[in-house]
């Protein structure tokens, strides 16, 4: 196992996760969900956790398990192509391919520079950075 060999080498302290902030999704009136972010006090990382309806994970007894890095950012993607929007919270590099199994798909789901989609012409899905909504609601509608 080289990799993890190399990734335990390149860190140097034990990661001090704070509460950080909170992101309300907001869906046709209601709040459908909470991405609850947590950073850590030294380098800066952050990792989320999402409560949504019938779901919660334990990442925060359990560390977690996707960090973003400087290079990345937690976004919010959402295909509005079924009735029911759809979401999930992803942590995505520049140029990412996000992979996604839909019948309005008609482009590649590609993250653009700004952490946008790609493709503006795509009126069935949007890709939305959390960075500007710590502690504020995101309407996850089109
Ligand atoms: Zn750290
Ligand atoms: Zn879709």
């Amino acid at each position: 196992m080289a990799a993890k060999q190399e990734e335990t080498n390149a860190k140097t302290h034990e990661h001090d996760f704070r509460y950080y902030a909170c992101v309300n999704l907001w869906d046709n009136g209601e709040v459908t969900g909470v991405i609850d972010v947590w950073r850590c006090t030294a380098c800066h990382v952050k990792g989320i956790e999402l409560r949504a309806q019938g779901l919660s994970n334990l990442a925060t007894e359990t560390g977690f398990p996707v960090l973003d890095a400087p290079d990345s950012n937690w976004v919010v993607f959402v295909c509005g192509a079924q009735e029911q929007l759809r979401y999930e919270v992803l942590c995505v590099h520049v140029g990412d391919i996000i992979e996604h199994e839909c019948v309005e798909k008609t482009s590649p789901i590609k993250v653009s520079s700004s952490y946008k989609l790609e493709d503006t012409k795509d009126k069935f899905h949007k890709i939305q950075s959390i960075e500007p909504y710590l502690n504020e609601t995101m309407d996850l509608s089109l």
